[in-house]
């Protein structure tokens, strides 16, 4: 799990000693609390963006950056069919549509799908950088901005993950990272927005803060919006204090994963019935996950259960599987049946909304072993993770 030690301690015991757990003000009203104002400076240089904005979770995040970029109802947003539940749930939480998009065998958005399922409603694509490997921005931007659609990337997954010498997250007009306990660097919970876009960062300021933009902000940004309502989406210093300890590792945890991600592919790459994930940019992946696809979809069972028997941890840990398969797509309902985007099919689930509709999801994902690699991962381990596929992919396919 998480590297959290000595640097995260001693942050936290910063914030509790000076009883300052509110990032807006403390005590002296002319030096408002550090923690999240930092981690917002640390964030920004490290992403190479003029913007971040600390918030509450990676799904907040997601529906302040929405809002930001004033997404709502009649919008129809562009996702994955493969993706975590708030890709979904938070179009739907704005009011708009979500619509959903066959990824390929970088179990990323296919670029093409873009073009595909745009309408002239569609108002964004946000595409998810899956466990630790860059969708291919540079085709999607274009596909993307050439139709006047915004780009939003969902980050959440792979903070510190680089497509071609830059970081994720820097590539669309806004992003989206988590701090949730499963992700690469962890505060419990927490998110952040980044963006380029001074227009944006007031927008997401606001949204995320019951539609205040305070003198913190104004001294980044003067103010050029009206006000609007938004909700409660900020975080406190307390988790601003271990994030940004989290953060200042994020290069080292990378480092170590991808040591020992290194001592494993190479072995498997050219074995019969096996292929490795495509992987758009190999030299900027996080390096936390093994992840391979056996082309016999009738082998995986028999292949993840041989491997779980030597020990070696293979089970599907994220939670992710289609989201036409997910309960919330089966009734189609929002919190209420007239904040539903999909309130005006006469059937339901409508064509774009069943497991026929895309048969590319559905061959990949019935196809992939997946092998997490860890901060408390040795080389042994990696080398014993090695042995154990080549023994089962001799037993299941004879070599
Ligand atoms: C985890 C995750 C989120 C949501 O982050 P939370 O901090 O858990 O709200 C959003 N998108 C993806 C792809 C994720 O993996």
């Amino acid at each position: 799990m998480a590297a959290i030690g000595a640097e995260e301690e001693a942050l936290v015991l910063d914030v509790l000693r000076r009883k300052e757990p509110f990032r807006y003000y403390g005590f002296d009203p002319a030096r408002p609390p550090p923690m999240a104002a930092q981690l917002e400076k640390e964030f920004r240089e490290y992403i190479g963006v003029d913007f971040a904005l600390a918030v509450s979770s990676g799904t907040a995040a997601l529906e302040v950056a929405m809002a930001a970029a004033g997404i709502g109802p009649g919008d129809e947003v562009i996702i994955t069919a493969w993706s975590w539940v708030s890709c979904f749930t938070s179009v739907v939480r704005v009011g708009a549509r979500p619509v959903l998009a066959e990824i390929d065998d970088s179990m990323n958005i296919d670029p093409a799908e873009i073009g595909r399922k745009a309408t002239p409603r569609t108002r964004a694509v946000m595409v998810v950088h899956y466990q630790g490997a860059a969708a291919d921005m540079q085709k999607i931007r274009h596909e993307a901005h050439s139709r006047g659609i915004f780009v939003i990337e969902d980050c959440a997954q792979s903070m510190g993950t680089r497509y071609r010498g830059r970081q994720i997250g820097s590539w669309g007009d806004i992003a989206t990272f988590s701090f949730q306990a499963n992700k690469v660097a962890t505060a419990g919970e927490g998110g952040v927005v980044v963006t380029r876009d001074p227009r944006l960062y007031e927008r997401a300021v606001r949204f995320h803060d019951l539609g205040n933009y305070r003198p913190y902000h104004a001294a980044i940004v003067p103010s050029a919006e009206p006000a609007f309502s938004g909700g409660q989406y900020r975080m406190s210093e307390l988790t601003a204090a271990v994030a940004l300890a989290q953060l200042r590792k994020v290069d080292m945890i990378r480092a170590h994963c991808r040591r020992l991600q290194a001592r494993i592919e190479p072995r498997l790459a050219g074995l019969k019935g096996l292929s490795l994930r495509t992987i758009h940019d190999s030299d900027g992946q996080f390096g936390f996950e093994v992840y391979f696809f056996l082309h016999d979809a009738a082998l995986v069972g028999a292949f993840r259960s041989k491997l779980d028997a030597l020990n070696v941890n293979c089970v599907q840990r994220t939670g992710t599987y289609p989201q036409y398969n997910r309960d919330y797509v089966k009734t189609g309902r929002a919190h209420t049946p007239s904040a539903s985007p999909f309130r005006d099919f006469k059937e339901w689930p409508a064509p774009g909304y069943r497991a026929e509709d895309f048969p590319r999801t559905e061959d990949l994902t019935h196809r992939f072993v997946a092998i997490p690699i860890g901060w408390l991962y040795t080389e042994a381990d990696a080398d014993y993770i090695a042995e154990s596929i080549l023994a089962v992919h001799r037993e299941c396919l004879g070599g």
